[in-house]
């Protein structure tokens, strides 16, 4: 594979101005493309906005930010693009959109060059299917603000050559980021592990067993920067919603995924979270948090309300269904534990990766308190991944004893 000089950046929104910038700091000749007016003028202005911070805060050199900024050229075709030797692809989440897309760079680009997409929930077999040579296309996930987070999810797919994912790894190695090699699966690492976290506090405020406001504070109690309805306003409704559908039609409707009821209500009523004002919670105009929606419960479930939760009982629960989702992905062969673990932790400022914490808990007390649900309510979601039950009942562990 031939080394990577010059990046191809396709769309110039949150994620391909970010991408941009961290190639062209990092000393790549970045070509941008946007068919969309002024896209590309507003991406170079975020780029040069925060350029000047980290010269203000010496980061950088004032000449550092000028080398970089002219690293960056904006073409006004996409087939202009495939003069680079990667390309990677930052348009909206809509597949026959990139199956497009992938398909006119396939047709242009010279064989050697990558081409990469940042999807973060469809398929990238998907994508490259469109493809005449789909060895060359890898999914390449960066984190929002990518110049701020360290991972990148590098996901060959089932066509992918070995060599072109390793030289996407190697890639974010020179961008400054933490690689991780993930399969080619619903939700990939992050978002999938990620979505037993929101999922849990969903179903126990929908149980009726404690308020938003409870859940959230529990979390951050124990480390979480934000509990999940702070996390899902911050995210977007709107967006958390999309992708718990995505990974929940990923998994042929696995129950273990379905999206909860409190989610579409937020959702349908127009309340997007934090970039609006308004999600679970009002926020103020520092962007503060306020009361819980009044909205969030209905008249009728006002009645008859099951005993509330212990702060303990909440955490418990929530860490309970991370840990069984992780060693779930590890069962499905999506990452090794270590990997697991290193995503979730840089990808979500997690006080710790779910496998580790689940070895401090005991997995033995995380699959009684998975049992204990899963009798309640047996209709799967709560079912204990066979792999954890196996390391639990031999006292085995998912990870190398830590030094
Ligand atoms: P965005 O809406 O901010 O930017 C998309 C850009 O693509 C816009 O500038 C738009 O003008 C442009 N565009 C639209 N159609 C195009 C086309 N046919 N060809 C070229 N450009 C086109 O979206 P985003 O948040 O940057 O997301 C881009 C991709 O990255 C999506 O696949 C998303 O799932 C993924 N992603 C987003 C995040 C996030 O937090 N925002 C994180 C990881 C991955």
């Amino acid at each position: 594979m031939n080394e990577v000089t010059t990046i191809g950046v396709l769309g110039a929104g949150t994620m391909g101005a970010g991408i941009a910038q961290v190639a062209a700091e990092a000393g790549l000749e970045v070509l941008l493309h946007d068919p969309f007016d002024g896209a590309t003028a507003r991406a170079r202005e975020r780029i040069g906005g925060f350029l000047a911070r980290k010269v203000e805060t010496a980061q950088i050199t004032d000449a550092e930010r000028e080398a970089a900024a002219a690293r960056l050229s904006a073409v006004g075709t996409l087939e202009e693009l495939a003069g680079a030797d990667l390309v990677i692809e930052a348009i909206p989440e809509d597949l026959e959109l990139k199956r497009d897309a992938f398909r006119r760079l396939d047709a242009e680009a010279a064989a050697g060059t990558i081409l990469a997409t940042n999807t973060s929930s469809l398929a990238v077999a998907q994508i490259a299917s469109a493809t005449k040579h789909p060895g060359r296309v890898v999914g390449m996930h960066f984190f929002n603000p990518v110049p701020l987070m360290a991972l990148v999810e590098v996901i060959p797919g089932p066509m992918t050559d070995p060599a072109v994912a390793d030289s996407v790894a190697l890639l974010a190695r020179l961008l400054g980021k933490t690689p991780v090699l993930a399969a080619d699966t619903p939700g990939f690492i992050v978002n999938r592990v990620q979505r037993a976290y929101y999922l849990e506090g969903y179903r126990i405020f929908d149980g009726g067993l404690a308020d938003v406001a409870t859940i959230d504070d529990t979390m951050r109690s124990i480390g979480f920067r934000l509990g999940p309805f702070e996390l899902a306003d911050l995210v977007g409704t709107d967006v958390n919603l999309a992708a718990g559908i995505a990974i929940f039609e990923g998994f042929f409707g696995d129950p273990r995924y379905r999206p909860s009821l409190v989610q579409r209500r937020v959702a349908d009523a127009g309340r997007p979270g934090r970039k609006a004002g308004a999600g679970y919670y009002d926020y103020g105009a520092d962007g503060s948090r306020g009361a819980p929606w009044p909205g969030l419960v209905s008249r009728a479930a006002e009645a008859p309300r099951i005993a509330a939760l212990t702060a303990s009982q909440i955490e418990a629960r929530i860490l309970a269904a991370i840990v069984n989702e992780a060693a779930s992905a590890v069962a499905d062969g999506v990452a090794s534990p270590v990997a697991i673990d290193t995503a979730m932790r840089l990808a979500t400022n997690w006080p710790d990766g779910p496998l580790a914490w689940g070895e401090s808990i005991g997995l033995g007390s995380i699959v009684r308190l998975l049992d204990e649900l899963h009798a309640a309510v047996p209709d799967g979601r709560y079912r204990v991944t066979p792999l954890l039950r196996f390391l639990a009942g031999g006292g085995r562990s998912f990870l190398p004893a830590r030094g």
